[in-house]
């Protein structure tokens, strides 16, 4: 709050677009938006400096409204001189929760008193750059069944310093089977069927949720949101199963960019004593997964805990006539790890010693050297699964080896390259690239890479068979 108090509520921003942006044509008759923003608690200059961003940077006819939807926030701000301060703007409505709704229900509040042809949502602590909107409403108005979202910049939310890539380092959205979102190169396929245009708008599996716009006649006919959803989390992935199983598209739009303050924790009350993410995924993992949701259910024992009431959903998934989860990993996600399809997994024991490797995958262990521990039979940060690529993975976790002294934990790429593996028949584990051998070091701590002896520091025990045959085919 110190630093955005600092800086002027119209700050200028650079023009962040890759050039062939700029000179793009799009098409003459554009619907026209409302932006969406809800907040629970914003400061001051943080929430009015994402007013005025829109209002600077949207051309007049194509921004119908704005509207604040405020989540029964209590700070005196956000009361009388906010309503004083945004009815000198005009074009700008709040309304308000009457209880604590959460940001699904508050979406759906904003989506009710509407009247843009197409919605736009940001959060309450973004900025919009030069020609963002254009190139979000000309897709739409191609086809009102794609859901574009802008690319999402960084803020720093110390300094305020607005961080931005070229379009060339778009991510797109992928998830784990913690059900948590990730974000990902774009695969080849991708590239290909773009002609390797950078510019042009990317398939995404998943959005980030925070920012996408979203015709209002097609937000209304996929069922908007599910509304047993509380406070935060799962409605993102919730949208882009439906979107993609049902018929639609979601896409990132590289010459669309909106800066967004990342938090490095969330700094409003949640729920006491309610897991609320975990409720509102179980609420998706039952409408959308199909049998696929056992291997996020795995990850708590199967322990569902009262999620509500579904049926509504389910029925809104046969109305729709949607496709199986099965169909939207194969198509739209192919490069999803899949746990039913490792050739061999469990833990990774030594036979010279009864030694496992052990490392834990956390982001924080990224780039950490991958451990030799006793071996405990307990899973955790021993399992171990054998991709189909040769990866040896557990969630986005991988095994790389680059010829140094250590294998360490990186995020995996499916690029093959440091990440290939092969478990051979011996029962010794090559590296493709380097052609050496996993070793355990002589006194059993270490986990090294040397050249292949046939040495039983260098052989492993691996269960061979996939875990347990969840994954029935979905007719
Ligand atoms: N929000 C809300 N009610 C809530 C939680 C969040 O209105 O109970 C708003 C919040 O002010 C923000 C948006 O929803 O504008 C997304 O929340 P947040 O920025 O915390 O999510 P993140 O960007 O960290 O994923
Ligand atoms: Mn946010």
């Amino acid at each position: 709050m110190y630093a955005s108090d600092m800086i002027s509520l119209h700050r200028s921003l650079p023009d962040v677009r890759d050039t062939e942006c700029r000179s793009l044509q799009y098409q003459e008759k554009l619907p026209d938006t409302s932006v969406v923003v809800c907040f629970h608690n914003e400061a001051w200059t943080v929430l009015l400096r994402t007013v005025h961003s829109i209002l600077d940077r949207s051309a007049p006819h194509l921004l119908k409204e704005i509207i604040l939807v405020d989540d029964f926030s209590d700070m005196d701000h956000l009361k009388e001189p906010l309503e004083t301060y945004m009815a000198k703007l005009g074009k700008v409505k709040i309304v308000r929760t009457k209880k604590r709704e959460g940001l699904i229900r508050a979406r759906l509040l904003g989506y009710s008193v509407s009247t843009g042809d197409v919605l736009t949502y940001l959060d309450s602590h973004c900025e919009c750059t030069e020609g963002w909107l254009e190139p979000l409403l000309d897709r739409i108005a191609t086809n009102n069944s794609i859901v574009v979202c802008p690319v999402i910049d960084v803020i720093e939310d110390d300094s305020f310093k607005y961080q931005y890539g070229s379009a060339k380092s778009t991510s797109i959205g992928g998830f784990d089977w913690n059900l948590q979102f990730n974000w990902h190169a774009i695969p080849e396929y991708e590239r290909q069927r773009r002609e390797y245009k950078d510019y042009m708008p990317v398939r995404s599996p998943t959005m980030a949720g925070g920012l996408f716009s979203i015709s209002r006649e097609y937000f209304t006919k996929i069922g908007t949101y599910d509304p047993g959803m509380d406070i935060w989390g799962g409605e993102n992935l919730e949208m882009s199963f439906r979107v993609w199983m049902c018929g639609g598209t979601l896409e990132i739009i590289p010459c669309s960019h909106v800066g967004h303050i990342f938090r490095k924790r969330s700094p409003y009350k949640w729920r006491s004593g309610v897991n609320v993410v975990k409720k509102n995924s179980i609420r998706l993992a039952e409408v959308w997964m199909d049998d696929y949701r056992n291997y996020y259910y795995e990850r708590f024992n199967n322990d569902l805990g009262d999620y509500g009431d579904v049926s509504e959903r389910k029925a809104l998934r046969k109305k729709l006539n949607c496709k199986s989860f099965d169909w939207f990993v194969k198509n739209i996600y192919p490069d999803l790890f899949v746990p039913g399809e490792a050739v061999a997994s469990g833990e990774v024991r030594n036979k010279a010693k009864p030694m496992c490797v052990d490392s834990s995958v956390d982001s924080h262990n990224f780039h950490k050297p991958v451990n030799m521990w006793p071996c405990h039979n307990q899973g955790g940060n021993q399992y171990w699964m054998l991709s189909k690529g040769g990866e040896i993975r557990r969630d986005d976790g991988c095994l790389d080896y680059s010829g140094g002294e250590s294998v360490i934990i990186y995020p995996c790429h499916s690029q093959k390259g440091n990440q290939e593996w092969v478990y051979r028949e011996d029962n010794t584990i090559l590296h493709a690239n380097t052609q050496k051998c996993m070793e355990v070091s002589v006194d059993g701590q270490k986990l090294l890479m040397r050249t292949c002896s046939g040495t039983d520091r260098q052989l492993w025990q691996w269960k061979k068979k996939p875990p347990n045959g969840i994954i029935r085919d979905v007719a």
